[in-house]
């Protein structure tokens, strides 16, 4: 229960960052690229934070997620599932994935910066959300990323990351 109340505390921390780029939305890009692009970055981000610093012994990020892997499949699984283990680190994750939008805006005036954080938003919501799903045994749609993550946990250093799996079968399926 309390992994769930964290769940709901990081996403409220992660909408607060939708509010601005929701307010700036009707002046934003309408290029559909602008949201694809962040979709693309947020999958690649995934997977370098996954695999360059959760799992790099010696870091902060690392101490983190030694915890999650070693209580994997014990009682204490549940207490372990949360990506950002305080507030500050969860609005972090935005500040430095949303300056460099800003900055580019600014000089640029391309205002990418709504479409690009309203995706960023919703990735790390759904994500957290989905991992906590595919922990705990609960649905998760069309069993997305399930046996991957599981994989992970089983046979790490693979399967870094969950995103791409999970929108695969989708990709295929719209285009065939
Ligand atoms: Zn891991
Ligand atoms: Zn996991």
């Amino acid at each position: 229960m309390m992994e769930r109340l964290i769940f709901v505390r990081n996403s409220l921390v992660a909408l607060l960052f939708a509010i601005p780029a929701v307010v700036m939305l009707p002046r934003a890009s309408h290029s559909l690229a602008v949201p694809a692009l962040a979709f693309v970055w947020c999958l690649f981000f995934e997977y370098l934070y996954h695999r360059w610093f959760q799992h790099r012994p010696g870091t902060i990020f690392a101490d983190k997620h030694h915890l999650h892997h070693a209580t994997y499949r014990r009682e204490n699984e549940e207490e372990h599932l949360n990506f950002g283990g305080h507030p500050i680190y969860v609005a972090l994750l935005f500040i430095v994935n949303g300056a460099p939008l800003v900055a580019v805006d600014l000089i640029f005036h391309t205002r990418w910066f709504p479409p690009a954080m309203l995706i960023f938003v919703g990735y790390v919501i759904v994500m957290e959300d989905i991992h906590y799903r595919i922990h705990t045994g609960l649905w998760v749609p069309f069993n997305l990323g399930v046996k991957h993550h599981h994989g992970h946990h089983t046979m790490p250093p693979k399967n870094f990351n969950g995103g791409i799996i999970a929108i695969l079968p989708w990709v295929v399926h719209s285009a065939t």
